[in-house]
């Protein structure tokens, strides 16, 4: 039986709203580009409102938020200041896994389910409306313009291969057709591949080049070897992001390409947080997340201290991200820029590692490749795969009731595949899997490669 109110909503107000919202990416990218030369001060005044408006939505249409917010005293969007955020309890990765469902509001329509192994190795599955797709790309379109490129450019993307992508991705197809956008699909690096890449990329000439790190350093050192040149293409910037950037890969990447390395920080799940700018710093999508960094104890913890990043989402009025924890290890810093932009700043984002695996013929691979086989399976919490040497990979799976006993032979029969027929693959269920002493865990480890990254 549907009421006069779902009737207005889906038959009126819905419609109308989507005809309003259709593609505003554009709008909210123009908004973005004003409100990052504001003075902290103001954009701390648009924070709260959205805050405000983003608590009471949750409030008024997300059964677990009803709930938790009355729990901490401040239903119906009742805040007077944005450190008022420390009264609420934090989202986890396991909460949301428990109350996938009452996350949701009651409202939200068209929701797209994603699914991540995210960088902390526990598999999520959440929803994302289209408020929040439109926020994201506008964000990262905003950073792409910082650096005098924009969509429609020549782009060079590093990443997974288009079928595992699948249909989760949808940003990056969205992106695809708006761009002249070439996909390297780089889980496998072997020689021919890298070659392949090398033609491909002079064939193109990308304006841009956009990926992981790890792969795009691989790219240019092999290039490096092959006495082959990057850096007459006309390539205006490199955009790395999903891992930990390391020095060494900044330096490769740099001199291959003659063009700076701009590192982005961001997921599926927690948002486009932050991006670096031509001036060097590392600026927090501010107008649409909040980040804190809070100790073991979830205390939040002052600029140049690190700890974990915790992340309001202010776009995401259908599946709130209030307070999520990322498992990323970061600081803030409390300087402003010499770009003049007013968003604030992170200084260093410590936590994401993600190892190549070495199949048994020698080929390089994105440690990514192997948690796809396992993080889409029902019933996994948590894994971590190890890879202890060329001939021997061993699986730790932490499992609930759902997890069904043939998914130990689809593991052991996909890790195969990839590494190669004759690697023994040793599952092991664990009641749970220790963290780093990072706080982090690594969802791959590779003895093999372990030490010349
Ligand atoms: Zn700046």
């Amino acid at each position: 039986m549907t009421d006069l109110y779902t009737r207005l909503i889906a038959g009126v107000v819905f419609p109308l709203q989507e005809r309003l919202k259709g593609h505003d990416t554009v709008a909210v990218r123009r908004q973005l580009e004003a409100s990052q030369w504001w003075p902290l001060a103001k954009l701390e005044e648009l924070r709260l409102a959205r805050l405000r408006a983003l608590l009471q939505h949750a409030y008024r249409y997300a059964p677990y938020y009803r709930q938790m917010l009355a729990t901490a005293g401040c239903a119906d969007g009742a805040i007077d200041a944005l450190s008022d955020l420390q009264k609420l309890p934090m989202l986890s990765k396991a909460l949301i896994r428990a109350h996938s469902e009452a996350l949701k509001s009651v409202q939200a329509r068209g929701l797209s389910r994603f699914n991540t192994g995210g960088s902390s190795g526990e598999p999520l599955i959440f929803w994302i409306g289209k408020e929040r797709v439109s926020h994201d790309v506008a964000a990262k379109w905003r950073a792409t313009r910082w650096w005098d490129v924009d969509i429609g450019d020549p782009e060079a993307v590093v990443w997974g291969s288009p079928i595992e992508l699948g249909a989760q991705d949808q940003l990056r197809v969205l992106r695809d057709k708006l761009m002249r956008t070439r996909l390297l699909p780089a889980f496998e690096m072997s020689e021919a591949k890298l070659d392949e890449f090398i033609a491909t990329l002079r064939r193109m000439r990308p304006r841009m080049v956009f990926g992981y790190p790890s792969s795009i350093s691989v790219i240019a050192h092999h290039a490096a070897a092959r006495g082959q040149r990057l850096d007459d293409l006309g390539c205006k910037v490199v955009f790395v992001t999903s891992e930990r950037l390391y020095d060494h890969q900044r330096a490769a990447i740099e001199q291959a390409f003659a063009c700076p390395v701009a590192n982005g920080y961001g997921g599926r799940d927690a948002g486009f947080i932050a991006h670096q700018c031509p001036a060097g710093g590392m600026h927090i999508t501010a107008e649409d997340i909040i980040v804190e960094i809070v100790d073991e104890e979830g205390r939040v913890l002052p600029a140049g201290q690190a700890g974990e990043v915790v992340v309001t989402h202010l776009a995401t009025r259908d599946f709130p991200f209030i307070r999520y924890r990322t498992g990323d290890v970061a600081m803030l810093d409390d300087r402003s820029c010499p770009c003049g932009r007013g968003l604030p700043l992170l200084k260093e984002i410590q936590g994401r590692t993600t190892d190549f695996v070495v199949a048994a013929d020698g080929t390089l691979m994105h440690g990514l490749s192997l948690i796809y086989v396992i993080r889409d399976l029902a019933g996994v919490e948590n894994f971590r795969i190890v890879q202890e040497s060329l001939q021997e990979t061993s699986v730790q799976l932490v499992t609930n009731r759902d997890f069904a006993d043939e998914n130990i032979g689809k593991i052991e029969h996909g890790l195969q595949q990839r590494l190669g027929p004759e690697v023994r693959v040793r599952v092991e269920r664990v009641p749970q899997i220790p963290r780093e002493s990072s706080g982090k865990y690594r969802y791959v480890v590779s003895r093999v490669t372990a030490g010349n990254s």
